[in-house]
């Protein structure tokens, strides 16, 4: 680590935003760990395991919980998951592995896993033991990674552990990505993502921050290391391309959860609409309800059946006051100089899906905050044209993360489109355990 203080010494969580936002499903102790991980049938060929993208031997952890072994549960769920404390708390587990329980054959709740794998996490990093993994002794081969999010992080633990010299490249000051900025702090506070990478970096991963590649800078990676890994994730969240987005009051819901989570934001303006129906914009709905809002409407093109957010997330959004508006689509931000409200037009689907405005429905809504959360545009324009993209994602293979460029692989949002973070950290476990194998080889054959 090239910094004087760790990542978590250097930003300290708000005072009124950790009052705001507690944790939505708090620690279990000792008891009640060992309770649960003792209703566990520690099944043969487990589905949770299956339905776990990094396949966390599930069984095998929580029996270690019930025997009062918590350093090795730790260490099993990080063979498989390098960032297990931060997927403890951000996974979907409801579609996940708790999803899969076969508890729910027997008409019983679910194991509950996630909270099984956070109690496991944090007794490990409480405790201030080392991390379980060392690296492996110095293969003198070397890895530039773009982007210090999931994915980076995940490969370079495997390249880490098989003695290939890492270094990250990120484009803001600290590590993480949306585990560190985007996720709502009820879920994955900012602080425990920066723990966690601390307990990383003694495995000797390097970092580069403020440092934002682009094409000159990538070519001379290239030349300068035995292979890249992207994992930059995707670019900036879409505009509508309507009049008024450039008002003081509309804002991304990516800026708004950085905002508050580094206490930049620490109140927002009676009335808030967000614009958006996935998770990120249901994170930013029950923000703003937190953060003081009176009345915060999300609004979407069409219904519920078809938004993307998972159906919890829905339900928890209602359960916050979020209340929502169907088939409606902006047509402009009202106001002179800041927000005052917003032009929305009813809409009508024809038999081939397409959406028709439905002339003499428009109406205002008041509000004083416009929340873009509209998907995000990819950040591949940086690459070189040996780098083969699929409707704006890089191509590459699914295996192993290599892409039509032998020296680059890639994985996460900049290949998937934007998916969990537990996807994201298995993208980065598979391409850092082939880019070990592809190096080697390369070296073998040198
Ligand atoms: Fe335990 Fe449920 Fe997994 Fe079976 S499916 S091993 S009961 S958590």
């Amino acid at each position: 680590m090239n910094q004087a203080k760790s990542f978590s010494q250097q930003i300290e969580t708000h005072p009124e935003i950790a009052a705001r936002f507690p944790d939505l499903h708090p620690p279990f102790d000792r008891q009640a760990a060992v309770t649960e991980a003792n209703r566990c049938l520690y099944c043969f060929d487990a589905p949770c395991t299956a339905a776990c993208p990094t396949h966390i031997d599930v069984p095998a952890f929580i029996k270690k919980i019930a025997s009062g072994n918590t350093t090795g549960s730790a260490k099993t769920i990080l063979e498989a998951n390098i960032l297990g404390a931060s997927c403890s708390r951000a996974c979907p587990v409801d579609v996940l592995c708790e999803g899969s329980c076969v508890m729910h054959r027997y008409n019983k709740q679910p194991i509950e896993i996630g909270r099984l794998q956070r109690y496991a996490m944090e007794s490990l990093y409480d405790k201030g033991l080392p991390h379980p993994f060392t690296p492996a002794a110095d293969t003198g081969m070397k890895v530039a990674l773009i982007g210090a999010g999931p994915a980076s992080l995940a490969c370079a633990a495997e390249l880490r552990r098989r003695g290939v010299a890492t270094t990250i490249y990120e484009a803001s000051s600290l590590p993480g990505g949306l585990n560190t900025y985007g996720i709502a702090e009820y879920k994955l506070p900012l602080a425990e993502s920066l723990r966690e990478i601390d307990m990383l970096t003694q495995l000797g991963v390097d970092f580069l921050f403020n440092a934002r590649v682009n094409a000159g800078m990538l070519v001379e990676l290239e030349r300068t290391h035995d292979a890249v890994f992207l994992g930059m994730g995707l670019g900036a969240i879409h505009k509508l391309g309507i009049t008024g987005e450039e008002l003081s009051g509309v804002t991304n819901a990516l800026d708004f959860i950085a905002g508050y989570k580094a206490g930049e934001i620490l109140s927002v303006p009676e009335r808030v609409v967000v614009v958006g129906a996935g998770n990120t914009a249901i994170d930013a709905a029950n923000a703003a309800v937190r953060l003081g809002a009176k009345q915060v409407h999300m609004i979407y093109r069409r219904g519920p059946d078809k938004m993307s957010a998972f159906e919890f997330e829905y339900e928890h959004a209602r359960q916050e006051g979020v209340q929502f508006l169907w088939h409606v689509q902006p047509t402009r931000i009202l106001g002179a100089g800041n927000v005052e409200g917003l032009e929305l037009v009813q809409l009508s689907a024809t038999d081939d899906g397409s959406l028709i405005p439905q002339a003499g429905t428009e109406y205002s809504l008041p509000v004083e905050l416009v929340i873009l959360a509209i998907g995000q545009a990819t950040h591949t324009s940086f690459l070189g044209e040996t780098i083969k993209l699929e409707r704006g994602r890089i191509a590459a293979d699914h295996a192993t993360g290599q892409t039509s460029n032998p020296k680059f692989f890639a994985g996460g949002d900049c290949t998937n489109g934007g998916r969990e973070v537990v996807d994201a950290v298995a993208d980065g476990k598979r391409a850092g355990v082939a880019m070990a194998a592809w190096l080697e080889a390369q070296h073998a054959n040198a």
